[in-house]
């Protein structure tokens, strides 16, 4: 008992890591459904379960929006520094705190981003499909991450179970035959015109934008010159939403083939699943394909949205987009909740040896910091075998 007075937050963080496992939310859902996925599933690596709280945060990271990342960022900084300036201590230790509460939501953001990790995999038992990513960078984009090659493109996108990607850099088409890329990496481009930017699934040449940049009659011509090479048309978010809501119907008269239901781009996150909802039923009338995008930039380990694809995808039931829900929900949540409603919905979402794993490690860290601190004493695991052997023994 007296443990648990003196942990409030260890057993806090045990109680939601528990008490969530009674709402969970499903591994994986179908984006135009938001049903369950059966026939597909994602394997954890061990080291990924091992780490299951720093693998889970990071993840959740990830998957914020940009408004929510904010949100969350500044959250938790003003909370760390608040309880750092008052808990008790000198004022070099409450200084040290201080610092420490400013850093470490910032290092967090920077893990998210650039350390390298363990990373699920997308597994299925279907046949005759393959898993694809419709839209994704290298370092030819301007913003692409620098070094950042089709070779590596290729590695992130198999680690996480993808068999094929195309690559659709910022206005430059991408046609090249990369020996020693893991997977197929597939022609496509991601034109910019009037407010919005295309992603072309196909080999197409470069050509005078200028045409479908000045208004939205102009961008809609785009489509049908797209075709006359062989090429697909894709709208893609957050433009057409943010742009075009009142649009759609033009994109689909002038030839569209399909729009992107999930991006996994921080300022597409917020997409709202009633919009997203929208989207479908215009797409499974018209026949038209939705699909997901990673959007990768070379920056972030993990992908939010796979799609599972027949051969020559085409129209409506032959691509399925599977999604994490967490990157699906938190998008309806407000941005000013994301420092508690992103973990929480996190916490919904993790498996049950994800679960045993952040329950061993708030049992290991609260024991350890409940260690009363002699002089000359050495802290580390040596303490740590002793208390637990006396809390075996007491128990
Ligand atoms: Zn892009």
């Amino acid at each position: 008992m007296r443990f648990l007075r003196r942990h409030p937050v260890a057993l806090a963080l045990a109680l939601a890591v528990l008490v969530s496992a009674l709402v969970p939310l499903p591994e994986l859902v179908d984006a135009a459904t938001g049903s369950p996925v059966g026939d597909a599933q994602l394997t954890r690596p061990f080291w990924y379960v091992v780490g299951a709280p720093l693998s889970d945060t990071l993840d959740a990271l990830t998957f914020l929006s940009l408004d929510r990342a904010w949100w969350f960022l500044g959250s938790w900084i003003v909370v760390l520094v608040l309880v750092a300036a008052v808990r008790p201590g000198s004022r070099w230790r409450r200084g040290a705190r201080v610092l420490i509460g400013l850093l470490l939501p910032v290092a967090f953001a920077a893990a998210a981003v650039l350390l390298p990790r363990p990373v699920p995999r997308l597994v299925t038992t279907l046949g005759g499909v393959t898993v694809l990513d419709f839209h994704s960078h290298t370092r030819a984009s301007h913003d692409g991450r620098h070094g950042w090659t089709p070779e590596d493109l290729a590695r992130w996108h198999r680690r996480q179970g993808f068999q094929g990607a195309y690559v659709t850099d910022h206005n430059i088409p991408f046609d090249q035959n990369v020996p020693d890329a893991v997977i197929p990496l597939l022609p496509g481009v991601e034109w910019s015109v009037y407010r919005q930017h295309i992603i072309t699934l196909g080999a197409v040449d470069s050509f005078d934008l200028s045409p479908y940049s000045r208004d939205t009659p102009g961008m809609v011509r785009l489509f049908a010159a797209l075709h006359t090479q062989g090429a697909l048309a894709i709208a893609s978010l957050p433009e057409y939403w943010r742009n075009h809501w009142d649009d759609l119907d033009a994109f689909v008269a002038g030839g569209v083939d399909g729009f992107e239901i999930v991006t996994c781009a921080p300022k597409a996150l917020g997409f709202p699943s009633n919009d997203r909802r929208q989207v479908v039923d215009l797409a499974r009338r018209q026949d038209l394909l939705v699909t997901g995008a990673s959007d990768n930039h070379g920056w972030g380990m993990v992908t939010c949205v796979w799609n599972i694809s027949q051969q020559g995808a085409h129209g409506f039931a032959d691509n399925q987009v599977v999604a994490r829900p967490i990157a699906l929900v938190q998008g309806d949540r407000p941005a000013w909740s994301a420092a508690y409603s992103q973990l929480w919905l996190m916490l919904r979402g993790l498996t049950w040896p994800e679960r045993v794993s952040w329950l061993t490690w708030i049992a290991l860290i609260a024991i350890y910091r409940g260690q009363p601190k002699r002089k000359g004493q050495v802290g580390g695991i040596g303490i740590l075998a002793r208390e637990l052997g006396r809390s075996t023994l007491s128990a």
